[in-house]
């Protein structure tokens, strides 16, 4: 047998890619399968928020991303009377260089993340299926099923499913994977619309429920989403049955054509009990799945990867505490269930046949849609929770505010944010990112030699100048998946000191 992996990555969707591009970027050893001969074709998941293209951007992949992709700025809500533009991300996002949803086929998203793999040398080994797992000593022994038959074994210290929602790592480590179908089933379809102003989401308010138009511009110009009445017979979606529906919640003639995917499907509303046992950790659809309202699923998937990848690879390598790993369920767990809440939240708001929330959604909606443009402070929490910008992870066991916090700008566990515009593009780089806030004639190197010594090829510094987030004397640590691991006011290391001796010791001790 081949000498054994640090992780074996099961599942090769947008979260084993992401994934794969993190354990690439800190230097782990590992491979990445998947069962399916050929990644997905179909849009699926389709957009990306915005903290999910500040996430990728030290791949490099964001400019690729934004430029296949398609920004969409407002939401048009038909009501029976009059239509309501309702700006989208116009408030609440002044911290990110990316204020708003990109609408993107999956299908394009999975191309760009397995380019960039291909370009770094990784090969997502497809039509390769696990099929079994078993502890074995201090490693895993991994059966692996190729095409035709042929089975191999492959010993890893870590294994990771993402493997979606019917996932085996899950199944084989024994998690229980909890929740609930909704009795609804959805219909989906890529098409073309005549009749339809491009460039923003069209949502048509109903008695019946909401029927949306997403413009997802590749492979069709419009993605429409909408629940099949209770009384339609089962039949396969056609167009005639898109049309009809259409034609009921539209009440002006919106002519349906060109199909490139027609689809319908059951929604579920499950967590994964715990998100590691042992060897095995599950990220994406394999620990969370849920409506697709507010476009969480991909999302939270991929940050899930970006926050696992790295803790992988460092404590593979020796240059990080076994603890870390510890901290990924403890910081991941709390962001899925909350979007197991939210997305349930906005689906029973959106599909209820309840009288009250009927009501709401008809006759109130109308009269309420308005006076949300004044309502800005539930919109910008909005916002900030639907673009995952306002994750944050100040309750990790790996967060440690200092002896004094900042008493603006960003705190110990909080996601940097790009403001000054720039500032995560400077601290991209793979890596940790020390920065020193205030005149840099304080943080001379002498200050600085024996903080660093035996991780200076982990830590990179920068003195900031007036160029920070914050307005006083202060320093913090980023860690490589952008948020702050430490962060306190005033010049004293102290505190940094032992907050890098417990989690990122120095190599020679
Ligand atoms: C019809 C449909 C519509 C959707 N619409 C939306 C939407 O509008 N918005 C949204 O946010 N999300 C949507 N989603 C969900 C979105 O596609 C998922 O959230 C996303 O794909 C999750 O990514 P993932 O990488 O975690 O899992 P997946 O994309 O499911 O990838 C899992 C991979 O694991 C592989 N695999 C499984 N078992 C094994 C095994 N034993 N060995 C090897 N490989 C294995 C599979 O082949 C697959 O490629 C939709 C999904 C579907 C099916």
């Amino acid at each position: 047998m081949a000498a054994p992996l640090d992780v074996l990555v099961v599942g090769a969707g947008p979260t084993g890619l992401a994934l794969a591009a993190q354990l690439r970027a800190y230097g782990a050893s590992f491979r990445i399968v998947d069962r399916s001969v050929d990644r997905v074709r179909e849009s699926r998941a389709l957009a990306i928020q915005p903290r999910t293209l500040e996430a990728l951007t030290p791949f490099g992949v964001t400019g690729e991303l934004m430029g296949r992709g398609n920004p969409a700025i407002e939401v048009r809500m038909h009501l029976p009377r009059h239509v309501v533009q309702l700006p989208l991300f116009d408030i609440g996002l002044a911290d990110t260089a990316y204020p708003f949803l990109l609408f993107l086929s999956q299908a394009e998203t999975e191309s760009v993340l397995s380019e960039h793999l291909l370009d770094q040398d990784v090969d997502v080994e497809r039509g390769t299926e696990l099929v079994h797992l078993e502890r074995t000593g201090a490693f895993v022994t991994c059966r692996l099923r190729r095409e035709g038959g042929v089975e191999e074994a492959v010993e890893a210290t870590y294994v990771v499913g993402c493997d979606g929602a019917h996932s085996t790592v899950r199944a084989q480590a024994g998690i229980g994977f909890e929740g609930y179908a909704y009795p609804q089933t959805f219909l989906l379809a890529d098409l073309e619309v005549d009749g339809l102003e491009p460039g923003a989401v069209h949502a048509y308010m109903a008695g019946a429920g909401v029927l949306f138009f997403f413009p997802l511009g590749s492979p069709a110009t419009w993605r429409m989403l909408t629940m099949r009445p209770p009384r339609a017979p089962d039949t396969p979606v056609d167009l005639g049955l898109l049309q009809e529906i259409t034609d009921q919640y539209a009440g002006v003639r919106l002519a349906l054509r060109d199909p490139v995917w027609m689809t319908d499907f059951r929604l579920h509303n499950r967590g994964a009990a715990r998100y590691r046992s042992g060897p095995f950790f599950l990220a994406g659809d394999a620990a969370h799945i849920h409506s697709p309202a507010g476009a969480q699923g991909m999302n939270t998937g991929i940050q899930d990867a970006l926050n696992l990848g790295w803790k992988l690879a460092l404590v593979s390598r020796g240059r990080a505490p076994e603890e870390w790993l510890g901290t990924y369920e403890a910081e991941r767990a709390p962001v899925g269930r909350s979007v197991l809440r939210f997305t349930d939240k906005a689906f029973t708001i959106a599909t209820s046949s309840n009288p009250v929330i009927r009501f709401a959604r008809t006759r109130l909606a109308p009269r309420l849609a308005p006076l949300a443009l004044w309502a800005t402070v539930p919109r910008r929490l909005l916002f900030r929770t639907v673009s995952e910008l306002g994750i944050h992870y100040r309750h990790s066991p790996a967060t440690t505010a200092g002896p004094l916090s900042p008493r603006r700008g960003p705190r110990a566990g909080d996601r940097l944010p790009d403001l000054p515009r720039g500032l995560q593009a400077r601290t991209s780089g793979p890596g940790w990112h020390l920065l020193l806030s205030g005149p840099p004639a304080l943080w001379g190197d002498e200050r600085l030699v024996s903080l660093l010594d035996g991780r200076n090829d982990l830590v990179n510094v920068h003195r900031l100048g007036d160029e920070s987030p914050w307005t006083t004397v202060t320093h913090g640590l980023v860690r490589p998946d952008g948020h702050l691991g430490y962060a306190a006011r005033g010049a004293h290391l102290e505190g940094l000191r032992a907050y890098l001796d417990r989690w990122l010791p120095a190599e020679h001790r």
